[in-house]
């Protein structure tokens, strides 16, 4: 069975892996959620999953217990990751702020807080590609994504991306895990990198 990581030092971990348990059922696949809060987890993962949450406080706990070498390096040998809002500001190649040690495993720049200014949280109907019918997306204080490098976009929003893929890597500046629909995740962790990637158990070498 294939071995999935939540990121858990904050955030909505929780919602995360119950996604991640419906796309993996609707695939009739079978996995293992783990909580990551230390070191030492993430080499075991298959796929991985980083949430919203605040970003400076994700970022300065995945950096002070050696968290942010695992994940680029799960990154580096082409396994996924789903990095949503906050995680997104994360995983992107700039926040645009000194208190955030970006991972740089999506070549994106994002802003803090910019996405619905007016409107602290919205829902609205996404055009996923990939997806045959719009994913209801829920943004929360999400971040804008300002400028797209080597990375597809795969939704927009108002002009302005809210879903980027970079090689094994999706991000998505909405909560993919706050509504029942998990094609998100299956897309993203289960169809990305490919599902057919036998669980790290399974390897041999
Ligand atoms: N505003 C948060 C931050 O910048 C992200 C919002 C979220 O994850 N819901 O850290």
């Amino acid at each position: 069975s294939l071995t999935a990581g939540v990121v858990a030092v904050q955030g909505d971990v929780e919602e995360h892996a119950a996604a991640i348990e419906r796309a993996a059922a609707a695939r009739d696949r079978e996995v293992t959620v783990r909580e990551i809060r230390e070191s030492g987890i993430v080499p075991d993962c298959d796929l991985l999953a980083m949430p919203g949450g605040e970003s400076t406080t994700i970022s300065r706990l995945l950096h002070g217990e050696g968290i942010a070498a695992e994940i680029r390096a799960h990154v580096a040998a082409d396994k996924p990751l789903l990095a949503t809002c906050a995680g997104l500001i994360v995983a992107s190649s700039d926040a645009g702020d000194d208190r955030i040690g970006e991972l740089e495993v999506i070549d994106v720049t994002v802003e803090r807080n910019a996405f619905g200014r007016q409107k602290d949280s919205f829902e609205a109907p996404l055009a996923v590609a990939g997806l045959d019918e719009p994913y209801p997306a829920v943004f929360i204080r999400a971040p804008a994504i300002d400028s797209v490098g080597d990375a597809d976009v795969l939704a927009t929003w108002d002009d302005r991306p809210v879903a980027v893929r970079d090689g094994p890597v999706v991000g998505t500046a909405f909560h993919p895990e706050l509504t029942p629909d998990s094609r998100i995740h299956g897309l993203a962790l289960f169809e990305n990198a490919d599902a057919d990637v036998p669980a790290a158990s399974e390897r041999s070498s």
